[in-house]
């Protein structure tokens, strides 16, 4: 395989997927749709998820654990959710396999092993959790719940893609219980916006807060929040979702509290969910045709100091120099690496840590040994300066910041320049063609309205924004009147 990377005006799907893998993020499986996730990939999601964990922990939320599977019964009493999922539901009905009689090697489904009660692997898991929610629920001293997982789901989906969408992925689901409808949307509201926060100072991505369409909305929801960012191809991604589900589980399950007063009612439920697809966000919004670019908050290597060296002697002294410089680095926090492997050269290195998106590279030579100095390179921009090694400490530290920062601007500068505002089809058509990104249109409101865009220009709306101002206007393609301004664009 070539090292280089097609380059993203070449072919951007082929750009993504050819990353993913040089870059050891992830790689296709023996199993259609479903990714093997390498140490170097799962290394940056521990680190989405233990900044996600950590959020949700100081607002209040503990994890738990509920079960993978989810007998059928149950998967069908919210109408609405199991209608919405069928379509992508992978079915347990057998649990034996035997030696198949005709071919002693081949091993069969055992017909005498059927289930009696189909299991559905989960696709997310409102059902088995509101079931088992109605064990605990009994009155307002058992309320609010707030209760997270980590874990895997399955959705059989057609057309995959390497963490933005395939058939099982990891994410986190919550799932709270409250007493009262404004306390439920203030916690879906609360964790979008957490989700937001993650995503822009974390990941330094920029995203835009809205609620779905009813098209759109999560099956079974009353209301869906989400965040939505936009990728350098011009194609919105969903990053993060939280929903509003009302007391639709809850009757669905039965799910009754006695209120202060002695009455009995249902109780108000959220879910909220980010996955393995902000892997894909992360490499489709900062990447660049060098390979993928990481904001050093999400790096397993921040810094990596590579050695150019002829024999040994040359070698040990700059060891002693590098190594010095590493502890010192990591006494500050910065996590290095020091890579004095003699089984590569250094160009070789180099290629490989762009590749991989270390967001600093320290090279010392003879030269720099002479002069007390290293060579840096900095990831995001692509520039070398030559810096003291009595100053490398401070100005890393400096870079850890301006670096995470760079990387925002530079995506919510492309983002803020893709939003266009159009007032005709024709322009909104033009618009899609020749530039992309998200073209603020107003509309009627209506789904039929919706799906007909869809149907003529593949593009949907991606959220009503949140705060949007209100304006008066007539939608793109009826002409009806709009009191305000919706996103629309080609997603992922
Ligand atoms: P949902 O439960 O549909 O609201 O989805 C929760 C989160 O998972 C959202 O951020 C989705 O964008 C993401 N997601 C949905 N389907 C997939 C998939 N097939 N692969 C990866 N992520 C997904």
């Amino acid at each position: 395989m070539s090292k280089k990377l097609i380059t993203r005006q070449e072919d951007y799907s082929k750009w993504y997927n050819e990353l993913v893998v040089k870059a050891d993020l992830a790689e296709n499986s023996a199993v259609r749709g479903c990714m093997v996730i390498k140490p170097y990939g799962y290394a940056i999601w521990e680190k989405m998820q233990a900044e996600l964990d950590r959020k949700f922990k100081e607002t209040g939320h503990e994890n738990a654990y509920f079960p993978l599977f989810v007998p059928k019964s149950l998967f069908e009493a919210e109408e609405k959710n199991a209608e919405g999922f069928a379509k992508e539901c992978a079915v347990v009905t057998h649990y034996r396999l035997k030696t198949d009689p005709a071919d002693s090697s081949k091993l069969i489904v055992d017909p005498d092993a059927k289930l009696e009660e189909e299991l559905i692997v989960r696709p997310t898991s409102e059902a088995i959790i509101w079931n088992t929610y109605k064990g605990w629920i009994q009155s307002y001293r058992d309320l609010p719940i707030l209760i997270n997982q980590w874990a895997n789901v399955v959705r059989w989906e057609m057309r995959t893609r390497l963490f933005l969408r395939t058939a099982e992925f990891l994410w986190q689901e919550g799932h709270t219980a409250h007493a009262t409808k404004a306390e439920a949307i203030a916690e879906t509201e609360q964790m979008n916006n957490i989700y937001a926060e993650f995503a822009e100072n974390f990941m330094a991505i920029p995203v835009i807060k809205g609620t779905k369409t009813a098209n759109e909305r999560f099956a079974g929801a009353e209301e869906t929040y989400c965040i939505e960012a936009l990728m350098q191809d011009g194609k919105a991604l969903q990053a993060g979702t939280s929903h509003f589900l009302g007391q639709n589980f809850a009757k669905a399950f039965d799910v009754k509290f006695a209120t202060k007063e002695g009455r009995l009612e249902y109780v108000w439920a959220t879910s909220w969910g980010v996955s393995t697809r902000l892997m894909g966000a992360l490499v489709m919004t900062h990447s660049d045709d060098q390979g993928l670019v990481l904001p050093p908050n999400l790096a397993p290597i921040q810094v990596v100091i590579v050695p150019i060296y002829k024999g040994e002697e040359q070698l040990a002294q700059i060891s002693e120099v590098a190594n010095k410089l590493a502890s010192e680095l990591r006494s500050n926090g910065v996590s290095v690496k020091y890579d004095d492997r003699d089984t590569h050269k250094p160009g070789w290195k180099f290629a490989q840590y762009e590749m991989k998106g270390v967001p600093v590279r320290i090279a010392i030579g003879p030269k720099d040994l002479e002069k007390g100095s290293v060579e840096l390179a900095r990831r995001d921009i692509l520039s070398k300066e030559i810096v003291p090694q009595t100053e490398v400490v401070e100005k890393v530290k400096g870079l850890m910041v301006e670096i995470q920062d760079n990387l925002f601007n530079r995506a919510a500068n492309y983002r803020d320049s893709h939003i266009t505002e159009v007032d005709s089809y024709a322009e909104f058509k033009e618009v899609l063609k020749n530039k992309g990104g998200f073209i603020s249109a107003h509309w009627d409101g209506t789904s039929e309205t919706e799906l007909k865009i869809k149907e003529q220009t593949k593009a949907t709306i991606r959220c009503i924004p949140i705060n949007a101002e209100k304006e008066e206007g007539v939608c793109v393609l009826t002409g009806k009147p709009s009191s305000q301004r919706v996103l629309f664009a080609k997603a992922y």
